[in-house]
């Protein structure tokens, strides 16, 4: 399985790649909504992104709606990783087509149920 980290905090990319690898994904990064498009494109076909939504460029719910109007990516699963902990935040992401909502601060074991719920869990 193939992963792409979309954050523009290169903490929180480290963090989540680390775990990600650690389950056996292969792992993609990108710093903002817009370098994400062009890492899906190069790098296709990935299958799961995890999606910041505070982003200089392009933040990303605009990157979930940028990927759910194109048709070659709908098999690719999305999940947001954010600061936003507002339940209308939440529902905007889930309507723009987003699979799987993470409020941050997060563990290793929320990230592992919430892929397990999308079917994305290696381990
Ligand atoms: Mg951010």
């Amino acid at each position: 399985m193939r992963a792409l980290v979309i954050d523009d905090s290169k903490a929180i990319r480290a963090i989540l790649g680390k775990m990600l690898r650690d389950m056996g994904y292969e792992v993609a990064e990108a710093e903002d909504g817009q370098m994400a498009l062009e890492v899906l494109k190069k790098e296709a076909p990935l299958d799961i992104a995890l999606v910041d939504w505070n982003m200089p460029q392009m933040n990303g719910y605009d990157f979930v709606k940028a990927v759910r109007a194109m048709r070659e990516y709908d098999e690719l699963r999305l999940m947001m990783v954010t600061t936003e902990n507002e339940i209308s935040k939440m529902i905007e992401a889930l309507d723009a087509g987003a699979d799987e909502y993470v409020m941050k601060p997060f563990t290793k074991e929320i990230i592992v149920e919430k892929l397990r719920l999308i079917g994305m869990e290696l381990v």
